[in-house]
């Protein structure tokens, strides 16, 4: 399926909660889900009108990952083809990998404000792994990995604000040194790293149907 490129805040009024995909403006009163009661899906009446079946509750979680994350059904049926295959949880295993892609170090580094901007920088090749050029937003970090603002970019405006932040702190996986703009991988993601509400067992009850 080709990627979606309308209006974003439709994406979180389908899926009846916050995706996060507009970076500051969603935290902000500008966001049609500022006050919480207007989230479609939060009203129980609402709700109870129609009951979903367990095959659209296992879409929707499956569909509201995809787009937190901004990739595509190939790709990510890809994440749980590979995640299967690993020892472990498949579900776990499914978020810990796509966590890994380098658009998404570099939103969680807060080089960009959403992740479809780190994508954006990743893609405009601002950014260098291991002092190398990367310029591919799927490209999987590991560990010991040194994620940077390429050299001759380190002086854009772009990034003025995240290099006035004090204390600035990023996941426990990564550490972030914010006047060079250098972040460092120092462990693996885990399942308790990701913030974000998704109940992944519903995903791979969806894919092994
Ligand atoms: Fe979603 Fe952000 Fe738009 Fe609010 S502002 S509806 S959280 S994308």
């Amino acid at each position: 399926m080709a990627k979606y490129t309308g209006p974003v805040c439709r994406l979180c009024r389908r899926e009846g909660c916050k995706l996060y995909l507009k970076g500051a403006r969603c935290n902000s009163e500008k966001c049609a889900f500022y006050d919480r009661k207007n989230v479609p899906g939060s009203d129980p009446k609402a709700r109870s009108r129609k009951k979903a079946s367990g095959y659209s509750v296992q879409l929707r979680e499956k569909q509201k990952t995809k787009r937190y994350y901004g990739v595509t059904e190939k790709q990510f049926k890809m994440y749980y083809d590979t995640a299967s295959e690993m020892r472990g949880i498949t579900g776990e295993n499914m978020l810990t990998l796509i966590e890994r892609r380098l658009d998404n170090v570099v939103y969680r580094l807060g080089l960009g404000v959403s992740r479809a901007q780190a994508r954006q920088i990743v893609c405009h090749g601002h950014i260098t792994v291991n002092g190398k050029r990367v310029d591919i937003p799927s490209y999987l970090v590991k560990v010991g990995d040194v994620i940077a603002v390429k050299e001759n970019k380190q002086d854009s405006v772009m990034w003025e604000d995240v290099k006035q932040t004090k204390n600035l702190s990023v996941v426990k996986w990564l550490t972030f040194d914010n006047t060079t703009l250098t972040g460092t991988v120092v462990a693996l993601p885990e399942r308790e790293d990701i913030d974000l509400d998704i109940q992944e067992h519903l995903i791979v009850e969806l894919y092994s149907k």
